[in-house]
């Protein structure tokens, strides 16, 4: 018998002694972080009201409990009894059944009160029917992206419990070796911005943190080939843990699985939706340019059908030795700090990915209290010693100005923005300030990826600003479902019109010009002296963004492939518009940000790797908090391993 075979036994045993007699496990299994206990008395289990709970915190596992599929009433007669348990006004969308677990997931405009208080409502319909609920959120705003992603999963089901399995007897595995050590390996975005990826390993396990893309620099990828990292066989990696969505973290994660990868990710759930939008896009913009993409759509299916979802504060064993736990980072939608803990209070190690200090329009800042952390990796894109950003109030004050004297000239207002985050901060911004009378009404176009987006984020208030949640929760009061927002859905026509028409404001991807439809939108306005161009997010060295920003007027046609017809024929571009650089939108803390994030920590840690940022910056922001809080600080390159233990 294999030793995980004995622990599920004894597991077995230990959960039929605690129980009552009258309560009964058939079997007990892992899937994934998870200990699925089955039972023939789901009824008797769901009215002790507290017993999971108490098992959990024995065992010290996350625990489901399913009915045994041999004693599940007939999904048509629960459909019935689950409606009248459920409250009307909770507006179930879908009730979809499993035989095989015993689960039913229902799909509600209302989760909370499918769920009820501490769970009321989710014990009365197991009291009910005995099946297992599940819930999730009918999206308020239609996101092509979270239907095919649930009718994906769906479809995929067998194999991903199959896959879970598998994962779990990873995870419980026993530990082979009495070495302690623990050792971060940079793989990429060290003294550069783009290609995020570290190895953290110790002497049983080796996990991967990020795989991210170098915008403007297609072909620079992190040093996968390392031996630390996929050198030793891509079997070697216990799991992939992804920080956030944003290209520069996620866009090769699907290349793993083209190396032969096929373990676990694990991310919050809506960093699984934005990942698989945008690498889907990034795909999709390689081909359009002409670019042999570096993997294939099954690629990013098949990483979707391995990520496992983990919510903010979930401690989760995901090796023999290592727990993970998410906190909100306030970067972008679903971003997280990353904590992991090591051994049985060996070492702590906290992965910041990209983080936002102070509380945004979208996102309240980011978590920086610990149980324990002894290193810390940070995030220094705005670590350089004059990093300053603008106060936010003082942004939105000049973008008011300049959209309000764009449109007095008869301009439009064209701001390229990342599809996620930014786009969705600026929308707010806009909304209440046609509100308030600051800025005239006025048409707000969305292009590219920002609609589908948006919806995303509509689809997961939970991880949004305690007070935009509750705006979501009430449908009327939603901003995003504002009528200026206009989704450009019908192309290059609609954009021909809206570009010959009023006054209006663009928010269109990419966020830097490096493709994707602001390309169009250069095309069709660049060469019209009353409108603007605004970057509010960070420009890339090395993007036609960042060239702009310095004052190139004439731009190859050759760089702006798909551009609209108004190029004057030389094969350039005149660039007559206005360019203006609002600061102090970034989803990034600036330097004061990233300073109070450590100074604030708790606890402080006793070491800090500087990374995600240019030269400079890392060792600005390195040697600063060497000199302000004694502490051992470095600005490593890539390909560099720290041995902390
Ligand atoms: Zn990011």
């Amino acid at each position: 018998m294999s030793t995980v075979e004995q622990q599920l036994d004894d597991l077995k045993a230990e959960i039929t002694s605690e129980l009552p007699t009258d309560i009964s496990v058939s079997s007990v299994k892992y899937e994934g972080p998870e200990l699925v206990v089955y039972t023939r008395d789901p009824k008797k289990f769901a009215q002790q009201g507290d017993l999971i709970r108490k098992l959990a915190s024995k065992l010290r596992k996350r625990i489901t409990v399913r009915p045994d599929p041999s004693v599940l009433s007939r999904p048509d007669e629960a459909r019935e009894q689950i409606m009248n348990v459920i409250p009307e006004e909770a507006g179930v969308t879908d009730l979809d059944f499993h035989a095989d677990t015993g689960e039913v997931v229902i799909e509600a405009e209302k989760p909370g009160m499918v769920i009820g208080r501490h769970g009321s409502t989710l014990r009365d319909i197991t009291k009910s029917v005995g099946w297992t609920p599940e819930v999730v959120r009918t999206p308020p705003i239609e996101s092509s992206t979270v239907s095919n992603v649930r009718s994906f999963l769906k479809q995929e089901r067998d194999e991903r419990r199959d896959i879970l399995e598998k994962v779990g007897r990873q995870i419980h595995r026993e530990e082979m070796s009495d070495d302690e050590y623990v050792r971060i390996t940079t793989l990429g975005c060290c003294r550069e911005v783009g290609r995020a990826s570290f190895i953290l390993s110790t002497s049983e396990t080796r996990i991967l943190i990020d795989c991210g893309d170098k915008p403007g620099a297609e072909g620079e990828v992190p040093y996968l080939h390392a031996p630390e990292a996929l050198g030793a066989g891509p079997q070697t990696i216990d799991a992939v843990v992804l920080t956030h969505a944003h290209l520069d973290h996620s866009a090769l994660i699907p290349l793993l699985f083209k190396y032969g990868y096929d373990g676990p990710i694990y991310c919050t759930e809506p960093t699984r939706d934005l990942m698989g939008l945008l690498t889907l896009d990034y795909l999709d913009v390689a081909a359009k340019e002409g670019r042999a993409p570096p993997y294939e759509s099954e690629q990013v299916r098949e990483a979707i059908k391995h990520c496992i979802p983990l919510e903010y504060g979930d401690v989760t064993d995901i090796a023999p030795d290592v727990k993970l736990t998410f906190h909100n980072a306030g970067h972008i939608l679903g971003s997280a700090v990353s904590h992991f803990h090591i051994g049985d209070g060996l070492y702590n190690v906290c992965f910041s990915g990209d983080i936002h200090y102070e509380d945004t329009r979208l996102f309240n800042g980011a978590t920086n209290d610990f149980p324990r952390v002894e290193t810390l990796v940070l995030e220094s894109t705005y670590g350089g010693r004059n990093d300053y950003q603008t106060d936010q109030q003082d942004s939105e004050a000049k973008l008011k100005e300049v959209i309000t004297e764009t449109y007095e000239r008869g301009g439009k207002v064209v701001i390229p923005a990342f599809a996620v985050g930014r786009s969705q901060e600026i929308m707010l911004v806009l909304e209440q300030a046609m509100r308030s009378g600051d800025i005239p009404e006025m048409p707000v176009h969305l292009d590219g990826m920002i609609w589908e987006a948006t919806a995303i984020h509509t689809t997961y208030p939970e991880y949004l600003r305690d007070d935009l949640r509750d705006r979501i929760f009430h449908d009327d009061e939603n901003p995003f479902l504002a009528e200026e927002f206009n989704h450009i859905d019908a192309g290059e026509e609609e954009r021909q019109e809206v570009a010959d028409g009023e006054p209006c404001i663009i928010l269109s991807t990419s966020g830097m010009v490096t493709g994707g439809p602001i390309m169009s939108w250069l095309g069709h306005l660049g060469p019209d002296p009353d409108s603007t161009l605004v970057f509010v997010g960070y420009q890339a060295q090395g993007t036609l963004g960042r060239r702009i920003q310095n004052g190139w007027d004439e731009i190859p046609t050759s760089e702006v492939g798909a551009m609209g017809s108004s190029g004057n024929g030389r094969g350039t571009l005149s660039l007559n518009m206005n360019v203006e650089t609002v600061d102090g939108f970034s989803g990034h803390a600036d330097r004061a940000g990233l300073e109070n994030f450590v100074k604030t920590m708790n606890p402080r840690p006793e070491k800090v790797l500087c990374v995600h940022g240019d030269e400079r910056s890392t060792q600005d922001l390195s040697s600063a908090l060497y000199h302000d809080y004694n502490m051992r600080t470095f600005a490593p390159k890539n390909l560099e391993t720290f041995r902390f233990l």
